[in-house]
């Protein structure tokens, strides 16, 4: 009997959703008026760029935002307005993205990489005891993936050890955690808005604070020059003195035309997220059922975004790791591999940020990363689809 020929996933996994028709309205009638830079405003009016950063807070429920032009600019800025200085130490979790290391090297400060457990959290003890013996001030926690950690036992930790803490929400940007939007644990927050987050400008990011001279910092950080009036998030004339001449510019304003497309792209976020979720619950119940196969529960309080989808293959050598994800990528399915020693597309592990001094040899993390795999869900796959990756993804092992 001639064999039945084997379903084929066909649709891309880098594939965005079309830009709502609003936000093409709104970005041409920006490019009409020629005034793309967000402080070209005449006396009272406000920018684009300032009505998204408004629009953002009341999002975010923080009350400062400032926009800027890339998530890792954001990280930037966020540094330096917290007041690092070249060599503070700045505990981080390992599994991250390169962008972060790569904000930390900008500023000049020495990461100290702390290990992640297997639910890809970092790892409480090893963030205790690298907070005493290194004396950091500072965690960039990201919340790798859009898993959040136990929020409360970390900001218990920060306040002990009496470490600012900065997240990094490239991933969770609509999250939350008990209730409480991810972002607003830490002293600041950094948001993405590059094509394969949650919102899509092509490049862009967004920062959130509660603390006005964090926030009026980050402004002029950000390249407000001496118009910084005119950026809308702070009307406090006092505060901006407290600082202008104490911050660097550091360009990296968001123009007029990418804050359009993220300010109307803000209102289907919500949906957005619930229809993430839908794809990704067909996926996870599918996978967390196999064997060799480990799903991690997540916690209830945790409202994550399911714009991408993690399991971990146990019991799996590196050849057998291999050979799965050669098996889905000849059905169409593009599987992303963590344990790899060589960085690939998007994907790195601590150890290949060569360029930083004393990488730390972290056998938990190792241990986990050789383990995940991890897929994109793009908007554009429907249910059907994510069912269809679900099988062939099972039906491979
Ligand atoms: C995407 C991302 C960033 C920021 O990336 P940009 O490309 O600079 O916007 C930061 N951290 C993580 C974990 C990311 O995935």
């Amino acid at each position: 009997m001639p064999e039945r020929p084997m379903k084929k996933f066909s649709k891309s996994f880098t594939q965005q959703e079309p830009i709502p028709q609003t936000a093409i309205e709104r970005v041409s009638e920006i490019l009409a008026t020629g005034k793309l830079h967000r402080y070209n405003v005449a006396e009272g009016e406000l920018s684009e760029a300032s009505l998204l950063e408004q629009e953002y807070a009341e999002f975010q429920k923080a009350p400062f935002c400032i926009a800027v032009t890339s998530g890792g600019q954001a990280m930037q800025i966020a540094l330096r307005a917290l007041g690092i200085k070249p060599d503070d130490k700045i505990l981080a979790n390992a599994y991250t993205l390169a962008p972060v290391p790569g904000a930390m090297f900008a500023v000049g400060a020495e990461p100290i990489f702390v290990e992640i457990d297997k639910n890809w959290h970092i790892d409480l003890d090893d963030l205790e005891e690298k907070a005493t013996t290194s004396k950091a001030k500072y965690l960039m926690l990201s919340h790798m993936r859009g898993h959040i950690a136990d929020m409360d036992a970390i900001s218990k930790i920060c306040k002990k050890h009496e470490i600012s803490m900065i997240e990094d929400c490239a991933h969770t940007m609509g999250a939350k955690w008990q209730g409480e939007p991810s972002g607003n644990f830490g002293k600041i927050a950094c948001f993405s808005t590059q094509t394969y987050k949650h919102i899509n400008s092509g490049e862009g990011g967004l920062i959130t604070t509660f603390d006005p001279i964090i926030a009026a910092r980050a402004v002029i950080i950000s390249g407000s020059y001496m118009l910084y009036e005119k950026h809308g998030a702070i009307t406090k004339e006092d505060i901006f003195n407290q600082v202008k001449l104490q911050s660097p510019n550091c360009s990296a304003r968001l123009d007029n035309v990418r804050a359009a497309l993220i300010r109307h792209q803000l209102p289907s976020l919500e949906e957005n997220i619930r229809r993430w979720n839908e794809r990704y619950s067909i996926i996870s119940a599918k996978m967390a059922n196999q064997k060799n196969v480990l799903v991690p529960e997540r916690k209830q309080y945790e409202e994550y975004v399911g714009s991408s989808f993690q399991f971990q293959l146990e019991g799996l050598n590196e050849n057998q790791i291999l050979e799965y994800i050669g098996r889905c990528a000849a059905r169409g399915i593009e599987i992303k591999w963590f344990g790899a020693e060589e960085p690939k597309a998007f994907t790195s592990r601590y150890d290949s940020w060569k360029y930083l001094e004393n990488l730390p040899d972290l056998p938990k993390t190792k241990q986990t990363l050789f383990k995940t795999c991890d897929i994109r869900i793009p908007l554009t796959f429907d249910k059907n689809d994510c069912q269809m990756i679900a099988e062939i993804m099972a039906s491979e092992l």
